[in-house]
């Protein structure tokens, strides 16, 4: 039995009120761009359901893609038989056997969409139930949450069952939050702030800083291949390379070691900042996770946050490591982010930075910094690529940025 076709639920979205429509239609794109390798398929986008059918694909392989969409509570896969209540019975007791387990409950939940058919939804569910009664044991009916639910369909080109429910993502259609930009360095924590933000439905952009000859063109290429994995959630993802170097070392002339780390972060954060207004972003995302390290007090947060008003996003700030580090695992990005590269905040970090900086001071220091003509500078030799999921190294469609400044 070969499976013909797989029944996707929507999650949280089928709450959504007036805005039911345009999930549905963000989450039918987002399937669609997902399984493009998938060509003979075809899918349909109902107010409840999504129904792709397979036309010869490989069920496992779709199912295996859909597992990261958001906006999916659950699919299972479909299996078609011939119009006969024979075959219908044979099916039935073979997909149970597969997942039987000792005194297993079971229901039969029988629709009928082709009414001429010999036998009505009562009496399907009588003798399918029957049958699996007979031929598989111990087994019993149970009309309330049964371990398994077989969902039977008659339609007028067949018979279609199934009996696996497999749990989807969750989380929001990416896309149906808007988009926001999401500072992203070499480590552990951005990538699943990133991951948790798509997760809500947002788009996102990656904003990585680098200080060449500082940081080394493996560390920059550590910032892309995380990238590259959270696109297997999103497509692709627009990754936005700043020119570091020139700020940090003005930093690194002007002022006391023990505030350079608040105000590279301020410089960090204005730069993101103006990126973001360009590009239409609406939040920017960090991988901040409160006391971690000296700029994550709330303290710090106070006095790096001031120089903008944009609402920063934080997903991970009441997380602990060791929960960080499991989704990092599981999203694949653990592994990748503890390779050796230096980031850019590590080469000039400070021996002590100050974790409780006073912001009186912190403005008074910046006022020997060239601020507006250090960030112009900067933004006029960003970088733009797009990122996809397979292809790490290879960047399309790379150009500078000059224009939109
Ligand atoms: P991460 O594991 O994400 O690097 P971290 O625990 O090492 O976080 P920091 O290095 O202090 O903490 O960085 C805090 C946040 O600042 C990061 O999660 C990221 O969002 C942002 N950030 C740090 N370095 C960079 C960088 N080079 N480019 C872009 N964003 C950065
Ligand atoms: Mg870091």
């Amino acid at each position: 039995m070969e499976i013909t076709e797989i029944l996707v639920r929507y999650g949280e979205l089928s709450t959504k009120g007036k805005n039911r429509k345009y999930f549905i239609k963000k989450l039918h794109g987002n399937v669609r761009l997902k399984l493009t390798a998938f060509k003979k398929i075809n899918i349909v986008a109902n107010r409840d359901r999504l129904h792709i059918t397979l036309n010869g694909e490989n069920g496992e392989a779709v199912m295996e893609e859909l597992k990261d969409v958001f906006g999916i509570s659950s699919f299972s896969p479909v299996i078609r038989v011939d119009k006969s209540v024979e075959e219908a019975k044979h099916a039935v007791v073979q997909l149970i056997k597969k997942q039987f387990k000792e005194n297993m409950t079971f229901r039969i939940n029988t629709k009928r969409a082709d009414h001429d058919f010999e036998y009505d939804t009562n009496d399907l569910n009588r003798i399918l139930g029957t049958e699996v009664e007979r031929a598989v044991q111990p087994i019993s009916v149970r009309m309330k949450e049964p371990d398994v639910d077989v969902r039977v369909e008659v339609r007028l080109d067949g018979i279609f069952i199934s009996v696996e429910t497999l749990s989807g993502a969750g989380g929001l259609p990416v896309g149906t939050a808007g988009k926001g930009m999401l500072m992203m360095s070499g480590g552990i924590d951005s990538p699943v702030a990133g991951y948790l933000s798509l997760k809500r439905g947002m788009e996102i952009e990656a904003v990585h800083f680098h200080s060449p000859p500082y940081t080394s063109p493996q560390a920059l290429q550590k910032a892309i291949d995380l990238t590259s994995k959270l696109a297997n959630y999103s497509g692709e993802i627009t990754f936005i390379e700043v020119p570091f170097t020139e700020i940090q070392e003005a930093i690194k002339k002007q002022i006391p070691e023990d505030y350079a780390m608040t105000i590279t972060r301020r410089m960090m954060l204005r730069i993101t900042d103006k990126i973001r207004g360009k590009r239409s972003g609406l939040a920017i995302m960090n991988g901040e996770s409160l006391g971690q390290v000296a700029s994550q007090t709330l303290e710090s947060m106070l006095a790096i946050n001031e120089v903008t008003s944009t609402p920063i996003l934080r997903p991970l700030i009441s997380m602990d490591k060791t929960d960080i580090i499991s989704v990092a695992r599981k999203i694949d990005t653990f592994d990748l982010a503890i390779q050796p590269y230096e980031d850019c905040c590590t080469v000039f970090a400070p021996a002590k930075p100050k974790t409780k900086p006073k912001l009186k001071k912190v403005l008074e220091m910046e006022e020997s910094l060239a601020i507006d003509q250090l960030i112009s500078d900067t933004l006029s030799r960003l970088k733009i690529q797009t990122i996809t999921r397979h292809d790490n190294s290879e960047s399309t469609d790379q150009t500078t940025f000059d224009s939109l400044f």
